[in-house]
């Protein structure tokens, strides 16, 4: 196992008991969890977790990166958790929380949403998006804004939204959120298992033939 793969499986087992179920951090933990489980398939080590409560019962559907796989296309981890639940699959887990809360649904990932995951959030009717990490910083690169990340949907990097998202977010009350900075291993930890595999999978992607040059290829 890589060093940071025994870190955070170090991590995980010595924090199984330790957040409170259903607060964000013990959310986010698990978006992690699934993180790694992303990481060892050999894709991005990113994880997420959408979280449907409804009264004292909070249903939990995984979602992990799965974009190194042949033909992947739209396998985010905050896509595939949201399409889980939009399927109307069982859910991966089932938690009581102390607190009973009313219907709502949070998507929690181990690094901000990229753009299509922020659209997907938003079709969907997600109430609030929690992150651990944020994804690079807003950049100005002559006329353009660029983000040094994937990423643009939190801080001074949410303007650069498409304007038609942004009302449609503030219409359905979606609001996107960084993860309380109080648990510094978790956020390391959840950005680490991101970047030490992130530029050779960029790099696989980058060279990954096109749909229709790939359906071509298969016809010869
Ligand atoms: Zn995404």
């Amino acid at each position: 196992m890589s060093d940071i793969a025994a870190r955070v499986q170090d991590y995980l087992d010595r924090t199984r008991h330790t957040f409170p179920p259903g607060c964000d951090r013990y959310f986010a933990r698990i978006a992690l969890e699934v993180a790694l489980r992303a990481y060892h398939g050999g894709n991005f080590g990113i994880g997420a977790v959408a979280v449907v409560r409804s009264g004292r019962r909070a249903d939990l559907f995984y979602g992990e990166n799965a974009m190194a796989q042949p033909g992947a296309v739209i396998e985010h981890a905050e896509t595939q958790a949201v399409l889980k639940v939009a399927a109307g699959d069982a859910p991966d887990h089932t938690i009581t929380p102390p607190e009973p809360s009313p219907a709502a649904v949070t998507v929690y990932g181990t690094v901000e949403p990229c753009p299509m995951c922020a659209c997907v959030l938003t079709n969907a009717g997600v109430q609030r998006s929690v992150s651990t990490c944020l994804d690079g910083e807003l950049e100005r690169d002559g006329d353009f804004l660029t983000s040094g990340g994937g990423a643009n949907v939190l801080g001074d990097k949410y303007p650069t939204q498409p304007r038609v998202w942004r009302d449609i977010q503030r219409a359905r009350g979606l609001r996107f959120e960084l993860l309380a900075p109080d648990e510094p291993e978790l956020w390391e930890l959840s950005w680490k298992i991101l970047a030490e595999t992130r530029d050779e999978i960029d790099e696989l992607l980058a060279t990954r033939p096109g749909i229709g040059q790939r359906r071509a290829a298969g016809r010869d």
